[in-house]
C-alpha cells in the first residue's frame, strides 16, 4: 500500500502515519523528520535545510524530490510506504508520479482554530522522535517511551503563521489526486484514535480493491 498524507500543518497527520505504521508495517516517510535528523547531526542536507525550515519556507524542490527517490527505493518499502509532508505540491507530485504509482492520498482535514491550538502545545520526542503534546506528556516526558521532549523551532508562534499561510495544501494538489481517483479526506477534530478509525476505513477500502 503506497499512502500519502496530506494535511494543514498541525492536523495530526504525523500522528496518523506513526499508527499507520505500526498497526500496518509500513515505513513512516516524513520529509520533515528526514530533514530534521539531518540538522542534529550536522549533514550538509541539514545545514541547507535548516535555513528555510527556519524561516517557515518549503526546502527546494531538487533537494527533496531526490531524497524521497533515495528513501523509496530502499528495501523497506518494498510492499508501501507512508509519506508524510511530501509532495507539498503538484510539482512535486508529477515528479513522483514518474518515479511510483500512489493507491491513497488521504487527507486529514482540521479547522485553522483548532490546528493553533493544537500547535501551540506541541512537543517533540528526543528519543523516539514522535509528536506528542502537553496534554498527552506524563511528569513531563514522552507518553510513549518517556524520554525528553522539546519545541519545534518552527513551532514558534512567528513561524506557525508563515507555514500555516505559505504550507496550505493548494487546490491544484487535491484536484491532481482527485483526478487519479486516489484521493479521499477525513474530519480529524476528534481524538486520535476516533481519527485512527476514519483513516483506517479509508486504508480498508483500498485493500479490498485489491
Ligand atoms: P513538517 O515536519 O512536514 O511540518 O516539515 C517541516 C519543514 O520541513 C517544512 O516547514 C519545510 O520547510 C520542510 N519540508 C518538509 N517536507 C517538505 C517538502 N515536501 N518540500 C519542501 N520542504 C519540506
Amino acid at each position: 500500500m503506497k499512502l500519502i498524507l496530506l494535511g494543514p500543518v498541525g492536523s495530526g497527520k504525523g500522528t496518523q502515519a506513526g499508527l499507520i505504521s505500526e498497526r500496518y508495517k509500513l515505513p513512516h516517510i516524513s520529509t520533515g523528520e528526514i530533514f530534521r535528523s539531518n540538522i542534529k547531526s550536522g549533514t550538509e542536507l541539514g545545514k541547507l535545510a535548516k535555513s528555510y525550515i527556519d524561516r517557515g519556507e518549503l526546502v527546494p524542490e531538487d533537494v527533496t524530490n531526490n531524497l524521497v527517490k533515495n528513501r523509496i527505493a530502499e528495501k523497506d518499502c518494498i510492499y508501501g510506504f507512508i509519506l508524510d509532508g511530501y509532495p507539498r505540491n503538484l510539482a512535486q507530485a508529477e515528479f513522483l508520479n514518474t518515479i511510483t504509482e500512489i493507491d491513497l492520498a488521504l487527507m486529514i482535514n482540521l479547522s485553522e482554530e483548532k490546528i493553533i491550538e493544537r500547535l501551540s502545545s506541541r512537543r517533540m520526542c528526543n528519543k523516539c522522535n514522535q509528536p506528542t503534546s502537553l496534554a498527552w506528556m506524563i511528569d513531563g516526558k514522552c507518553e510513549k517511551c518517556g524520554g525528553d521532549v522539546y519545541i519545534r523551532d518552527d513551532d514558534k508562534p512567528d513561524v506557525i503563521k508563515n507555514r500555516l499561510t505559505k504550507q496550505a495544501v493548494p487546490q491544484d494538489l487535491i484536484n491532481y489526486y482527485r483526478e487519479k481517483g486516489v484521493f479521499s479526506s477525513i474530519d480529524a477534530t476528534d481524538d486520535v484514535e476516533s481519527t485512527y478509525s476514519l483513516v483506517d476505513e479509508e486504508l480498508k477500502k483500498v485493500n479490498n480493491n485489491d
